[in-house]
């Protein structure tokens, strides 16, 4: 029998929206597979209202709320993780794949000596051929391939689908909430937080954004500030490609493609984006794609729901405008 364990990632608090998904997720693998259980894990304090009513949401959520689990420590981290998995009988893992996960999936692979498979899509051929099998995008995306796993016991970090623009609907079921007893003992002495920096206070993050504005060289340093206006006003988040960061116009932390995120928002706005192989492998499960380039031949239109042909700094300013009246009207 499959018994699937979640981990739910919080981040201030605040579940993250990939580990919701991923959650959705292993709730309509269940479903697929009779017999097949799921709980998740929820690490650090956080609400678990954001959990009420997602699809087939019956199962159990253990939440270890300890204030020492508020911040990630590798070592308390997977000595949680391992008690629970032991604690449900899992055989099954599942993550969203995250700078966090990167880290303490292969930590527990080694530990629980399971198979991992990391930036996977796992749909619903999961359980064909033996199970578990699961495909990732290789040669930066040029070829996807398919991977089994050869151990009972099997990790995944699992990446994004497209969200919505409307709100999910929701089935208005509940999980029941478990509270883990506090643990007698933590690893602090052995790997204490010397000093945690706040890297880009505020800043959306394009993994969990719904929508986001991307811009790549074409752009120009000073043409990020259209950027920032339109992502203000949609609610998204900026982005960026690889030449823009490396040259120092936005952190890393905005950088999408194959060095950087893969996102997965509704709505992905590519700005003077020249569409590379390394930057199109991360905005595959984008829902809907505009791309705005003066070159009509730019591969970035290949992969685009709309196409509009210009200068982004004449087409820009209109598209904002346009979007500030539209919004003022509803
Ligand atoms: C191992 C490896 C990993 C990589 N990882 C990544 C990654 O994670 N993310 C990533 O993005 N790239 C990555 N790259 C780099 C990638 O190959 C491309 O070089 C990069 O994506 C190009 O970025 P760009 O589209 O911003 O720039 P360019 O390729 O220079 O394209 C600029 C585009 O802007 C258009 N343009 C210029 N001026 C205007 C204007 N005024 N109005 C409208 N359009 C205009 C041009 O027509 C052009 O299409 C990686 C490369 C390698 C080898």
């Amino acid at each position: 029998m499959n018994t699937f364990l979640v981990f739910l990632e919080q981040r201030e608090g605040v579940v993250k929206k990939s580990s919701i998904d991923t959650w959705n997720r292993a709730q309509e693998l269940a479903a697929l597979h009779p017999g097949a259980a799921v709980s998740a894990l929820l690490v650090g304090p956080a609400s678990t209202r954001q959990l009420d009513g997602c699809p087939g949401g019956n199962g159990v959520i253990y939440h270890a709320n300890e204030e020492a689990f508020r911040l990630y420590n590798p070592e308390h981290y997977t000595r949680l993780v391992v008690e629970t998995m032991k604690r449900v009988a899992a055989t099954t893992l599942f993550f969203a794949d995250t700078a966090l996960s990167r880290d303490l999936a292969p930590r527990l692979s080694v530990r629980l000596k399971a198979s991992l498979l990391t930036g996977c899509a796992v749909d619903d051929a999961w359980g064909e051929n033996g199970g578990g099998c699961c495909q990732r995008p290789v040669y930066s995306g040029a070829a996807i391939a398919s991977f089994a796993p050869c151990r009972p016991l099997k990790i995944y970090t699992c990446t994004p689908r497209a969200s919505r623009i409307s709100s999910p609907i929701t089935s208005g079921a509940r999980a029941s909430v478990v509270v883990l007893e506090p643990s007698s003992s933590t690893s602090e002495e052995l790997f204490p937080l010397v000093r945690r920096m706040a890297m880009h206070e505020g800043v959306r993050d394009v993994a969990e954004a719904r929508i986001i504005v991307a811009g790549g060289r074409g752009m120009g340093r000073a043409g990020f500030g259209l950027l920032e206006a339109l992502a203000r006003l949609l609610g998204g988040a900026v982005g960026a490609s690889r030449p823009v960061v490396d040259e120092g116009w936005r952190p890393h932390a905005e950088q999408i493609g194959q060095t950087g995120k893969t996102v997965a928002p509704a709505l992905y706005l590519a700005c003077a984006i020249s569409g590379a192989p390394q930057h199109l492998a991360a905005i595959g499960s984008a829902g809907i794609v505009v791309a705005i380039n003066c070159d009509p031949h730019a591969p970035i239109f290949d992969v685009a729901d709309y196409a509009l042909v210009g200068d982004v700094h004449l087409l820009l300013p209109k598209l904002i405008e346009e979007f500030r009246e539209f919004l003022k009207k509803r």
